[in-house]
């Protein structure tokens, strides 16, 4: 592990990683913890870390606020932090200001603060309007909490609001995934994440997957429930512009497309990443190692990588793809297997040409990475 490394990222967006969830969710690999001891210590570390990158150059133009789950923090605390991170880096005056929250954390208070704190978007993770499938992905909150939670946002004022829901696991029935949507829908939420589950190895359903108690949904299911998920949104007047993500019109998150677009971010926490346009590094995932590293003066990153041309331009396809800007032509007809990968994919149905660039279809979208991986195989 090296301690050194990275540079600062130049303007762009900024993430900030809250290390902390009150319990596990049965599906989660993101990196967090239940001990929340040494949060009362973030703030302090999370400015030593700004202080240790330097300036960035160029105001920041997003914040992201994620985790873990930031609305754990106790009191008027995120609050604080987003008060204090945004006296210290400079952000655009019109910068897209975005907190995660949990629905069982959310009371008018705790959104009074945060928009006080000057955060303008809000993400709610409610993953479905239904108990059952709440507790079989093991979140902690009810169907209930999560109607109450947005109906407060909405109240105090939320003018942008994302709403997270899950689909594609065993035993989830198309009918009652429509009916979430359809609840969802009932709010008007400016955006929706859909995400398809995946089972990670190293978490209660990759183990219960593992050892044969818990079967793996049929490819042909998922491929249903996404192509239906698109429909209906799509007529309800959300874009579809990310495999996961649908947007009224003027409501993208201008955040994640930094990263599907390859475009520079800084990430400051425990295991945030980061990448300025040629590096990328990552900083350790343990709250312990973060703060020991902090408080040596040391930039508490993990491993730093810079990837080879045939990486980029992979990277490129995997993350252009994934969005309704596709990729542009000369990108893909210069390099050896690209036009006729090109034509045979678009006579397959799976990309379109629009205004100079190769854009996938919703077939295409359903692809994920196999569809990129046709130019380099
Ligand atoms: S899904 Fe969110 S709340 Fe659940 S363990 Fe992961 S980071 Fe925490």
């Amino acid at each position: 592990m090296s301690l050194s490394g990275g540079s600062p990222a130049r303007g762009g967006g900024l993430y900030v990683h809250v290390p902390f969830c009150r319990t596990r969710c049965n599906y989660c690999g993101f990196f967090s913890q239940t001990d929340l001891r040494p949060a009362d210590a973030l703030m302090v570390h999370l400015q030593t870390e700004v202080r240790l990158r330097g300036s960035p150059g160029e105001p920041f133009d997003s914040l992201y606020i994620g985790g873990g789950t930031p609305t754990v923090l106790p009191g008027g605390m995120l609050e604080e932090m987003i008060c204090r991170l945004l006296a210290t880096v400079p952000l655009a005056a019109a910068a897209e200001i975005t907190v995660e929250a949990n629905p069982d954390d959310v009371t008018s208070g705790l959104l009074r603060g945060l928009r006080r704190a000057g955060v303008n978007r809000l993400s709610i993770g409610v993953q479905s309007f239904h108990d059952d499938e709440l507790r079989f992905l093991g979140r902690r909150h009810t169907a209930h909490q999560a109607r109450a939670a947005i109906g407060m946002a909405r109240a105090a004022g939320f003018a942008n609001l994302g709403i997270d829901l899950m689909f594609g696991f065993r035993g989830q029935r198309r009918d009652r995934w429509l009916r979430s949507l359809d609840e969802m829908w009932a709010w008007r939420p400016e955006h929706v994440s859909c995400y398809q589950l995946s089972i990670e190895a190293d978490t209660p359903l990759g183990r219960r997957v593992a050892c044969g108690s818990l079967a793996r949904v049929p490819e042909s299911k998922e491929h249903s429930f996404f192509l239906a998920t698109s429909q209906l949104l799509r007529a309800r007047g959300y874009q579809h512009y990310e495999v996961s993500n649908f947007a009224l019109p003027g409501f993208r998150s201008r955040h994640n497309l930094r990263y599907w677009r390859r475009a520079p971010y800084l990430g400051l926490g425990p295991s945030a990443h980061s990448f300025d346009g040629t590096m990328r590094w990552w900083n350790v995932r343990s709250v312990t190692e973060y703060a020991a590293a902090l408080g040596r003066g040391l930039l508490p990153v993990a491993e730093s990588e810079r990837l080879t041309d045939e990486q980029v331009y992979l990277e490129q396809l995997m993350l252009g793809f994934r969005t309704d800007a596709g990729v542009e032509i000369p990108l893909l007809s210069g390099h050896p297997l690209g036009a006729e990968t090109l034509e045979r994919l678009e006579a397959q149905g799976l990309l379109v040409r629009r205004d100079g660039r190769a854009v996938p279809t919703l077939c295409g979208l359903a692809l994920g990475d196999r569809l990129p991986l046709e130019f380099v195989s």
